[in-house]
C-alpha cells in the first residue's frame, strides 16, 4: 500500500471544520462603496503613498509604490476619490497608513474583455518585474513579496518548485475551491514561475482530504510534467519546512530558508495572482477568502476586493445565527483575533471566522504540568515549555538559544496544552520585543 507522505516530527489533528464551505462554489462579494486600502499589506517596508486627499483614482491604479528591497506595490481596488489617509491597526498588530477611497466613476476593467499578454517570450527578469509592478505577494499568510521570493540568490539554484496546496488550517477552503474552479489558471501561474526559476522538478503537495482537487489537477499536471503528491492530513502540513520534508525528504536547517536545500514554495492563491498579473495585467486588488465559523449563517468562499470590510463579507454570508464569542482573521491555528468588524480585507486575508462559545477554548490557564505534550507535537523539534519559561521571565536570549526564532508559530503546542498556556501568543510577542530591542541596540 502506498503510504501518504508527511513530515516526521510532531503534528496534530484538529477538527477540520471545512465541510460547510469546501463543497460550495466561490461567490462574488458586492463591490464596496468605500475601500480602506492599507499601504502595508505585506512583509517588509510599507508602500509609499502616491495619492492625496481629494485625488481621483481609477480601478487598478498604482496608489502605493514599493520602497526598498522587500516591499510591494498597492493599487486602487475601486475607482473613486481619496477621502482620507488614516492610520489603523491590522489584526496582526501592524500599524499602517491606509487610503480611504469612496466609489465614484466607472470601473475600467470590471466586466470588460481582457487584453491578454502573450508571455511566451518573456524571460525571468521581465516576469519578476511584472510581479513587482502588480504587487503580488504570498497569499498563504506570510505575504512575502513574490518578486523577492522568486529571485534566487546568487550562488543558489532552485531544484524543486513546490506548490503548497496543503491548506491544512482548519475551516479554510479557499485554495481548495480555487484548485477546482481555476485549475487552468493555476497551472498557467505554475508555468510562469517555472520560467522564472527553471526548476528541475515541480511538485504540487496536497492533503489527501481534497480528492476532487487531486483528480482535477492530475490531467493538467501530467500534461506539463508536474507531479501531484497527496499528503497525509496532519497539521501543520502546509508550513514550508514541513512541506519540504514531506515532499523532498530534506530538512531545512534551523534559521535557513527552503532555498538552502534547493526548494522554493508557492501557494495556490499566489500562483493564480501570478497568472493574473502576467497574463491579464491585473494587480492584486481582490482575493478569495473563506468566511466561516459556527456563528455565520451561510459560510462560504467569497471573492472580495481589497479594502472592503469584514462586516460587509459577514453580511454577504447571511450575518450571524448567534452571537459570536470570538473573531479570527485567518485560520484558528495561526490567525489573529480581532474585534473591529470594520477591519479591511488585505492581500493576506485568508479567512474571517466568527466562532461560537462551543468552538472556543474558554478554559482558565494554570501552571505548566510538565507533561511534555507540547514537546511531542512540535513539528520543529523544539521544547515549547522551556522556551516559554524563559520568555515568561524575559530571558529572551536564552529563549532564542532554545529556538524561539525557529518556531513557525503553528499553534500545535498551545492546542494540546492541558494547562491552556497561550504559548504561541507569548512566542509571537517575545519575538516582537526581541526585534525591537535589537533595532534599538543597532541605534
Ligand atoms: S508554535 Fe512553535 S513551539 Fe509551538 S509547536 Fe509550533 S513550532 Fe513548535
Ligand atoms: S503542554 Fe503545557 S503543561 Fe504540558 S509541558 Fe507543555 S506547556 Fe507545560
Amino acid at each position: 500500500m502506498n503510504r501518504l507522505k508527511t513530515f516526521s516530527r510532531g503534528g496534530i489533528h484538529p477538527p477540520d471544520g471545512k465541510a460547510t464551505t469546501a463543497g460550495q462554489p466561490i461567490k462574488n462579494a458586492p463591490l464596496p462603496a468605500r475601500a480602506v486600502v492599507p499601504f502595508s499589506q505585506h512583509i517588509g517596508a510599507p508602500a509609499r503613498s502616491l495619492v492625496e486627499v481629494g485625488q481621483r483614482v481609477e480601478e487598478a491604479q498604482l496608489i502605493g509604490e514599493a520602497t526598498g528591497f522587500v516591499s510591494a506595490s498597492v493599487h486602487a481596488p475601486i475607482p473613486g476619490t481619496v477621502k482620507e489617509i488614516k492610520s489603523l491597526y491590522l489584526p496582526s498588530g501592524v500599524k499602517t497608513e491606509a487610503a480611504v477611497i469612496e466609489l465614484d466613476g466607472a470601473f475600467s476593467r470590471l466586466g470588460k474583455p481582457i487584453a491578454q499578454r502573450d508571455w511566451s517570450d518573456l524571460e525571468s527578469d521581465a516576469l519578476l518585474a511584472i510581479l513587482k509592478e502588480q504587487g503580488v505577494v504570498g497569499q498563504g499568510g506570510a505575504t512575502f513579496p513574490s518578486h523577492v521570493k522568486f529571485a534566487v540568490p546568487k550562488g543558489k539554484s532552485c531544484e524543486a518548485l513546490l506548490v503548497n496546496a496543503a491548506e491544512c488550517e482548519p475551516f479554510l477552503s479557499a485554495d481548495h475551491r480555487l484548485m477546482l474552479e481555476r485549475t487552468e489558471d493555476l497551472i498557467e501561474g505554475i508555468r510562469m514561475v517555472q520560467r522564472i526559476l527553471q526548476p528541475q522538478r515541480t511538485v504540487i503537495g496536497i492533503e489527501s482530504n481534497k480528492q476532487n482537487a487531486i483528480d482535477a489537477l492530475i490531467p493538467h499536471a501530467k500534461r506539463e510534467g508536474i507531479d501531484v503528491v497527496p499528503l497525509k492530513v496532519k497539521y501543520p502540513q502546509g508550513a514550508e519546512k514541513n512541506l519540504v520534508e514531506a515532499v523532498l525528504g530534506r530538512e531545512v536547517p534551523a534559521g535557513k530558508l527552503p532555498i538552502e536545500v534547493g526548494a522554493i514554495i508557492a501557494n495556490v492563491g499566489t500562483l493564480i495572482s501570478v497568472c493574473e498579473a502576467v497574463r491579464d495585467n491585473k494587480p492584486v486588488i481582490e482575493r478569495v477568502l473563506t468566511v466561516a465559523g459556527g456563528a455565520i449563517a451561510q459560510p462560504g468562499n467569497i471573492r472580495a476586493r481589497v479594502g472592503c470590510t469584514y462586516r460587509d463579507l459577514i453580511e454577504e454570508c447571511g450575518g450571524f445565527t448567534e452571537e459570536p464569542v470570538k473573531f479570527i482573521s485567518g485560520g484558528p491555528m495561526m490567525g489573529f483575533a480581532f474585534t473591529d468588524l470594520d477591519t479591511p480585507v488585505t492581500k493576506g486575508t485568508s479567512g474571517i471566522l466568527a466562532l461560537t462559545a462551543k468552538e472556543v477554548n474558554a478554559f482558565t490557564q494554570t501552571s505548566c504540568l510538565s507533561c511534555g505534550f507540547c514537546v511531542n507535537v512540535c513539528p520543529m523539534g523544539l521544547s515549547p515549555t522551556s522556551i516559554f519559561k524563559n520568555v515568561e521571565h524575559e530571558r529572551l536570549d536564552e529563549a532564542a538559544s532554545l529556538g524561539l526564532d525557529d518556531c513557525v508559530l503553528c499553534g500545535s503546542c498551545a492546542f494540546v496544552c492541558p494547562a491552556h498556556i497561550p504559548l504561541v501568543s507569548a512566542f509571537r510577542a517575545a519575538r516582537g520585543r526581541r526585534r525591537r530591542l535589537s533595532a534599538r541596540n543597532r541605534g
